[in-house]
């Protein structure tokens, strides 16, 4: 089982992903996820821990959680 979830006023580097997402790049979002990691707080057990895939387990439950980028393009 697996839960989306959205980045929403978390950190600098979300605003930075969030850039990059508008931008419609979601792969360079992917790619700066890779490179610096992305804080996230697991929405299971409400640890925060160091994100760097899209599809993360998390190290305090073990759960895995798919970060789903939301794409807005006008
Ligand atoms: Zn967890």
């Amino acid at each position: 089982m697996s839960s989306s979830f959205n980045f929403n006023g978390f950190s600098e580097i979300e605003k930075a992903l969030s850039k990059e997402i508008e931008k419609g790049a979601k792969e360079q979002a992917i790619d700066f996820l890779k490179t610096n990691g992305f804080d996230v707080i697991c929405p299971f057990c409400d640890k925060e821990f160091l994100a760097r895939t899209v599809h993360e387990t998390c190290p305090n439950c073990s759960k895995t959680i798919d970060i789903d980028f939301n794409v807005t393009q006008s």
